[in-house]
């Protein structure tokens, strides 16, 4: 069994370094999808169970095996959000929306789904995503999938690829299972008893099987995009044309469904070499979900990236944060009179618009066990500051990269950072 000290299998702890890079892609995600005129959304982590069986459907994988659902103690049926469309759905119902108007909306947060975890897929994970809702029109698909391109250009990630299909309108459904179930009967010994039971139930939900016997015979099946309508087959006509107009690269997947009921029209998905199997980066489409409350049902397109992918596709072209976070100035208090002093010097200092990062060695130990420290925090400068240079008005600055240290007065100290931190940084590198 792990330690009791672990975190539980499935989730982690995040330390600098590696937070850095998580700031990063929150803060690109503002940046970009601000560009476009979306704003943040921040729902609950938990909701009501039926939030999430009613819009991502009872015979999903997500809702049938893996959610995290509990009793609150007035017996309620609540959940752990396992993905961010429905709650954010909630949300805009209660908020309401007129007629005619359209809401853009982003999120990211922690997701919960109880997945066998692996490399790539995790209990608790992270999404950024995005809706624009009130919206039917396809050109609206084709700007969420640029802005998509846009987000993962601004956090380095290059080499994605694009996969793009259309599952067309509820009315399109019947002769696309038709074909489908004409196709996967004559296979269905070979597939597993899940597809088995979906060939009668949700014939669609067998493109999305994991399985390789079913992978295999997902193979050679219909073509989704020539079943569709004349309607479906222009909308969707419209969204690679938006594409092209655009200048985003993508990929025709005929069969790509994703394993959400509530799409119509365009599905997508973004997939990554540098992930290993669980190799889809980002996905999403335009949906169309009935909300209790709510008049007509919500049109709109979103998508969904993994961060934990995101980062691990940053981490496969090589970028990645490095170090951990450490000080500029350690200074250096020696005796009885110099710690407050040295207390106050450092938060002076951390006020100053030099921006520097300051630690004080606040517990009287000796110069060299506080030099050491000064050392392994990085620091590019020590102060030492001792009951004589108190009463003298002095400090002894010391550069670590060459070990030249002077005593100045201490009224000119933010001078003498000052053009200390202006000196060319090969002088005043890191340890
Ligand atoms: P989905 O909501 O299933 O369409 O997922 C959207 C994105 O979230 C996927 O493309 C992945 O990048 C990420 N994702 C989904 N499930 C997991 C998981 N269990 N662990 C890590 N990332 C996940």
């Amino acid at each position: 069994m792990a330690p009791a000290n672990e975190p539980l299998p499935g989730t982690s702890d995040l330390w600098e370094p590696e937070v850095t890079d998580w700031v990063l892609l929150e803060q690109a995600a503002r940046d970009v999808f601000g560009r476009y005129g979306y704003g943040e959304l921040r729902t609950p982590i938990f909701e009501r169970t039926d939030v999430f069986v009613r819009s991502i459907g009872d015979d999903t994988e997500v809702v049938q095996k893996e959610m995290y659902t509990f009793e609150d103690r007035g017996g309620r049926s609540l959940t752990l959000r396992p993905e961010g469309t429905a709650g954010a759905m909630r949300a805009i119902a209660c908020h309401g929306l007129a007629d005619g108007e359209q809401l853009r909306v982003f999120y990211m947060g922690p997701m919960f789904r109880g997945e066998r975890p692996a490399a790539g897929r995790r209990r608790q994970f992270h999404q950024v995503g995005v809706e624009a809702v009130g919206g039917l029109e396809p050109y609206q698909d084709a700007e969420a999938i640029a802005m998509l391109v846009h987000y993962l250009e601004a956090i380095g990630v290059s080499g994605g690829r694009v996969r793009l299909n259309s599952r067309g309108l509820p009315e399109d459904r019947a002769a696309v299972s038709a074909a489908m179930r004409q196709h996967f009967a004559p296979r269905a010994q070979d597939m597993c008893p899940d597809c088995q039971r979906r060939l009668d139930s949700n014939v669609w939900r067998i493109l999305d099987c994991k399985n390789a016997a079913c992978q295999a015979a997902v193979e050679g099946a219909p073509k989704m995009v020539d079943l569709l309508g004349d309607e479906s087959r222009g909308f969707f006509a419209a969204v690679c044309r938006g594409l092209d107009q655009l200048g985003v690269a993508y990929e025709l997947a005929p069969r790509l469904v994703r394993g959400l009921d509530y799409y119509v029209h365009t599905v997508f998905e973004v997939v990554h070499s540098g992930l290993g199997a669980q190799d889809a980066l980002a996905g999403g489409g335009r949906y169309r979900i009935g909300l209790p409350g709510v008049k007509r049902p919500l049109d709109g397109v979103g998508f969904a990236a993994g961060m934990e992918r995101l980062l691990m596709a940053r981490e496969s072209l090589g970028l990645k944060a490095a170090g951990r976070p450490g000080a500029d100035v350690f200074i250096v208090a020696l005796g009885d009179e110099a710690i407050p002093a040295g207390l106050g010097l450092a938060q002076a200092l951390r006020r100053t618009d030099l921006g520097l990062r300051v630690l004080a060695g606040l517990g009287g130990r000796s110069l060299k066990a506080q030099m050491r420290a000064a050392h392994r925090e990085g620091a590019r400068w020590a102060l030492i500051l001792g009951d004589n240079e108190l009463a003298a008005g002095t400090i002894v600055c010391k550069t670590m990269a060459t070990s030249q240290q002077e005593t100045i007065r201490r009224d000119d100290l933010v001078d003498w950072l000052r053009q200390a931190a202006a000196a060319p940084a090969a002088a005043a590198s890191t340890p």
